[in-house]
């Protein structure tokens, strides 16, 4: 496909020649056309080191820093990312899987690069290792959804991406259980980890309380930062009856 093998400036060109990009689109016209023409103005560059041919290189991917494991109901550390026995509540989650740290630049470039979704395979070179270790097991995934200052320009749902993908390799359901209710104000603008509690409550609404009940579900999501979105969409499970609730997020 000669497209696909011309560089930066023939691309311009190309780009802004729309006989040419009619032509083309006319002797292809078929469903992988949407990715080769993406792979055209959207190539492979590794995001730790700028190599060609691959969203993350092998040796960039080897030196991501691991996140330390932690308590997602009080944010210190903990074996296994268990919940501490004295963080325990019955409304909130029982652990937390984080990949990476989000402090590490490749880790941070890599996942942002899924916020707007025209990079899916990210979220497969990311998990490439992933193994979950708690030894719990899971009726569902359920991501956690988009809310209000998150909301990027198509409505993607990075989080609904990365659900699919642990989904399948952990051969367990996806279930889309939770929808966003309300607008929250801009979280960012909330400094106090409370305020943001507080923020959050009443954002998420379980919609299929039958399945939740008595169900042990994995929240999914790409970073957990405050968590307090994760909490909150916790808190909406085990209000609708859920038994018990892990998060898994790509990075903190
Ligand atoms: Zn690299
Ligand atoms: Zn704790």
């Amino acid at each position: 496909m000669l497209i696909l093998n011309i560089h930066n400036k023939e691309q311009e060109m190309v780009l802004s020649n729309i006989s040419c990009i009619n032509r083309f689109l006319m002797q292809n016209c078929d469903v992988t056309f949407w990715q080769k023409l993406l792979d055209f103005v959207y190539p492979r560059i590794c995001v730790g080191c700028g190599k060609e041919g691959v969203f993350l290189c092998d040796e960039c991917f080897t030196g991501l820093e691991i996140a330390e494991q932690m308590c997602p109901m009080c944010g210190r550390g903990s074996a296994f990312g268990w919940t501490h026995k004295q963080c325990l509540r019955e409304d909130g989650m029982e652990g937390l899987i984080c990949l990476y740290s989000y402090e590490d630049q490749t880790v941070k470039k890599a996942v942002d690069e899924l916020k707007f979704g025209f990079n899916r395979e990210m979220v497969n070179l990311l998990l490439k290792d992933f193994v979950f270790e708690s030894g719990m097991m899971f009726d569902a995934i359920v991501p956690v959804p988009l809310y209000f200052y998150r909301e990027n320009w198509r409505g993607f749902n990075q989080a609904e991406l990365i659900a699919r993908e642990v989904g399948k390799r952990m051969s367990v359901e996806i279930g889309n259980y939770l929808n966003r209710k309300r607008n929250t104000k801009q979280q960012s603008t909330l400094e106090a980890r409370q305020d943001r509690e507080v923020n959050m409550r009443g954002s998420f609404r379980a919609i299929d309380a039958k399945k939740i009940r008595r169900g042990r579900f994995l929240l999914v999501d790409d970073v957990f930062t405050s968590g307090a979105s994760m909490r909150e969409a916790a808190r909406e499970l085990k209000r609708a009856g859920a038994d018990t609730v892990w998060g898994l997020a790509l990075a903190h």
